[in-house]
């Protein structure tokens, strides 16, 4: 792809990409998603894939720069199309509400205007005031839960008809606002204490008072929970090379942004991944094949960076923390150490 990073060599070439230009999001034809008894949603293929073809090109839902990167490059904010801008080149918003809200241009600024109107009051009200009460990573976990609602309450009739579009291209994926409902996470996901905070963090920040999206407070802390097991980290460089796993390692670079994607978000944890991800130059999220993959079989990305993880009782460790659930992929379950009982296998919460 054009806009790939020239700053490290991309582990495989990439052999098969979409005629499209535009910034639809693009499925390969042979990518396809059931539901797996145990582990809920998954992707898999339905003929065989050789390794470096693309399958998914998804777009964010929603996005956000990285909140905490001081100084580095922000993203567009118009939601079609979320280009790297240098904070001293773009266009700030005239009322000032927060200095990482930037758009490339004019253009960009007038097209999202109706959907930047919904959050600038929330941020020149709130933004501030979070940040140094409540910390960057809550800042962030709450501007994008605003951002999702701002294009669910926005999203023109011009979009619907490109959904529409998009649905016929796309045959047995959900898209938009139902397929935002439809992702995995619940309260149940996560740990009473966490889910005690947030919803206060939602009374506070996300109450009728504070956004005008009509949703009730049961329905936004859900939403939250969603959020928090499907974002996105987006970094520079790819996540999940395996074949063989790189040494010295990779580094990925520093985090840009987060995001939501509707289909990428289906994708289930391996610490054998068959798939590479890494952002394009638009916010998309790439799904590229990390070797040859068989019909019928699942395809997994790696939730986090491999090379900082090695040893299972780490990686294990690392997605209990965040993801909340026992990893039981085959490298798991052939390093695993007989009796070693230390983690907990009752809590898996499924991911569904
Ligand atoms: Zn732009
Ligand atoms: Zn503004
Ligand atoms: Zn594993």
């Amino acid at each position: 792809m054009s806009t790939e990073s020239t700053t490290a060599e991309p582990s495989i070439k990439v052999t098969t990409t979409p005629t499209t230009t535009s910034l639809r999001p693009w499925i390969h034809p042979h990518l396809t998603h059931s539901v797996n008894p145990i582990k809920g949603r998954q992707l898999e293929t339905s003929h065989p894939i050789k390794k470096g073809e693309v399958l998914l090109i998804d777009t964010p839902y929603a996005i956000i720069p990285a909140v905490d990167a001081a100084g580095s490059a922000l993203l567009c904010s118009n939601p079609q199309c979320n280009r790297l801008v240098s904070p001293n080149t773009g266009q700030s918003c005239p009322n000032r509400c927060l200095a990482d809200v930037i758009w490339c241009n004019q253009t960009c600024r007038q097209t999202d205007q109706r959907r930047h109107e919904f959050e600038c009051a929330w941020l020149s009200r709130y933004a501030t005031s979070v940040r140094s009460k409540r910390g960057e990573y809550n800042f962030g976990m709450l501007w994008l839960i605003v951002r999702i609602l701002a294009r669910q309450n926005t999203d023109t009739l011009l979009s619907d008809l490109a959904e529409e579009q998009e649905e016929e291209s796309n045959p047995g994926f959900q898209h938009g606002w139902e397929a935002i409902q439809s992702l995995c996470g619940s309260t149940e996901t996560w740990s009473h204490e966490q889910v005690r905070s947030w919803t206060g963090l939602a009374k506070k920040y996300l109450g009728p008072a504070a956004l005008p999206h009509g949703m009730n407070a049961e329905n936004v802390l859900a939403l939250i929970c969603k959020e928090e097991a499907n974002s996105f980290g987006l970094y520079p460089r790819e996540t999940g090379i395996f074949h063989p796993l790189p040494t010295p390692p990779v580094d990925r670079g520093e985090q840009f942004g987060a995001a939501v994607y509707p289909r990428a978000s289906i994708a289930n944890h391996s610490c054998c991944p068959n798939i590479i991800h890494k952002p394009d130059g638009y916010g998309r999220m790439v799904f590229t094949a990390s070797r040859d993959i068989e019909a019928g079989e699942e395809c997994c990305i790696s939730y986090f960076d491999m090379t900082q993880y090695i040893d299972v009782k780490d990686r294990r460790e690392h997605l209990q923390t965040l993801f909340r659930f026992v990893c039981g992929c085959p490298r798991c379950a052939a390093e695993e150490v007989p009796g070693d009982n230390d983690l907990q296998w009752d809590a898996f919460p499924g991911m569904d």
